[in-house]
């Protein structure tokens, strides 16, 4: 890659989580029956005009600012048209010339290094609704609950540089939604929806090379894909000596290829004019004070204050903020515990592979931070071991039952009686001649073995300091 510089454009559309849609009463719930959350408006039944829902414009503006945008005072709605069955209307209400917000940026770290990528515009528009393309013939169905639901389409500028910079910065776009709450941001509902340019140009050029846009990527991770993919298609191109066209490309995921869906459209072929059937919009600064003041702690601001509250190291402060609901969780737990460095261990340790495991997140599994607060102190009582700590957190995780009650139930009560551990010390050293004849020559090693034989027949439950004691002092008196 060294000859060329790769450059990539997001454009991502997130659903904001209004109760209604942007121009009508009709709700926004996911997975209703087909066509039932509609209305002449939604519908686009003559005769029937659009009003602006005022929380709808709230959300938009609440994420431009985390995305730290300025809020222009003037805003208008203008019509994209397009003719196509997922829009009854034939055109969408969407912003052209005078978006919502424009110019702020988002900062993304990818392998310790810093970058700040441009946001060219944050706009609001309405969603189109849904086909769903028959497998029993030739025809489509037509569900319009999706239609109306509000949407903001965030542009950034060509910034990134490659396909791994383009899923941090999506993930850090996830985040941030998330911290805002003005979108649950489930791509897999298609409330984060991302549509991607890249092109190569010689390194240190100040001009861009034939860009194709890659549509139909359904995760991050297709987005990374689609991005690679691409990028070696367009090196291979410009390698050979061979021209790129402009075109749009459907990413195929199980394939893992791209292939031509069209050539680009420009943005006169939609035909953009202002809306008629609306006035513009005139956002008042003090409302655009309220919202910012009603803008929670963001991550970067809670990585700070767990460095400086907490002592966590900037790494751990940034894994676990990186999700508000981990955050959330992580800072419940803290209220009521003292050892932050073991709390955060236990978070991004066994918590996140259960959770990763499980593909979920943590405020969709049965866990509370009760659970985790009972358990750090089963074990810093002594009650159970570090070890067995993992065993009843499986089982926690899996069950939503209490610790205690899974310690009791299950008989893993930590053996911390010296009596009790003596003659399992005893039985050790007696049917393990080869390791302790080997220790007592100076094999330092040997002693691992047998502490290990020790935790074994005890099940786990063996105090590993008080095993190791007994079993150093009796091999280290017996040799005299
Ligand atoms: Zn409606």
């Amino acid at each position: 890659m060294s000859q060329y510089e790769t450059v990539i454009g997001l454009e991502v559309h997130v659903e904001l989580a209004t109760k209604t849609k942007i121009f009508c009463s009709c709700p926004t719930d996911f997975g209703s029956a087909p066509n039932t959350n509609v209305c002449p408006v939604c519908l686009a039944m003559p005769g029937t005009l659009p009003v602006l829902n005022k929380k709808a414009v709230e959300y938009a503006i609440k994420a431009a600012l985390a995305l730290n945008c300025p809020i222009p005072s003037y805003a208008k709605f203008d019509r994209k048209n397009y003719f196509y069955p997922d829009l009854p209307k034939a055109y969408q209400i969407s912003q052209y010339d005078l978006p919502l917000a424009v110019n702020g940026y988002l900062e993304i770290e990818c392998d310790g290094v810093k970058r700040r990528i441009g946001i060219n515009r944050v706009h609001l528009e309405e969603d189109a609704g849904k086909l769903v393309h028959s497998e029993f013939g030739d025809y489509s169905l037509a569900d319009y609950n999706r239609g109306g639901v509000p949407l903001i389409e965030i542009v950034t500028e060509p910034d990134l540089r490659s396909p791994v910079e383009a899923k941090a910065f999506l993930e850090k776009l996830k985040s941030i939604m998330l911290y805002t709450g003005v979108s649950d941001v489930k791509m897999e509902e298609g409330s984060l929806r991302c549509d991607a340019n890249i092109s190569l140009r010689p390194a240190g050029a100040d001009y861009f090379g034939v860009r194709t846009e890659i549509k139909n990527m359904n995760s991050f991770r297709a987005v990374q894909r689609g991005l690679e993919y691409e990028e070696q298609r367009h090196l291979e191109i410009l390698s050979a000596g061979g021209e790129l066209v402009q075109e749009t490309r459907r990413w195929d995921e199980d394939k893992g290829v791209t292939y031509a869906m069209r050539s680009k459209e420009e943005a006169e072929d939609y035909r953009y004019f202002p809306d008629p059937d609306l006035v513009p919009v005139i956002v008042d600064e003090a409302w655009v004070e309220e919202i910012r003041k009603s803008l929670p702690e963001m991550p970067e601001e809670r990585r700070q204050r767990y460095m400086a509250e907490w002592g966590l190291s900037s790494y751990d402060a940034e894994v676990i903020t990186a999700s508000k609901a981990m955050a959330d969780f992580f800072e419940a737990v803290m209220a009521d515990y003292h050892d932050a460095k073991t709390a955060a261990n236990w978070m991004m340790g066994e918590i996140a592979k259960h959770l990763n495991a499980a593909g979920i997140e943590i405020n969709e599994s049965r866990l509370t931070p009760a659970h985790l607060l009972e358990l750090l102190k089963l074990v810093d009582e002594g009650t159970i071991s570090g070890k067995i700590a993992k065993t009843v957190f499986a089982e926690v995780f899996a069950s939503g039952k209490m610790p205690a009650e899974i310690v009791k139930e299950k008989g893993l009560v930590q053996i911390t009686d010296e009596d009790a551990i003596a003659a399992i010390v005893d039985r050790v050293i007696k049917e393990n001649p080869k390791p302790v004849t080997d220790y007592r020559e100076g094999k330092a090693k040997a002693l691992g073995f047998l502490v290990g034989q020790v935790m074994k027949l005890s099940r786990g439950k063996a105090n590993p300091e008080l095993a190791n004691r007994l079993l150093r002092e009796r091999l280290d008196s017996q040799q005299d």
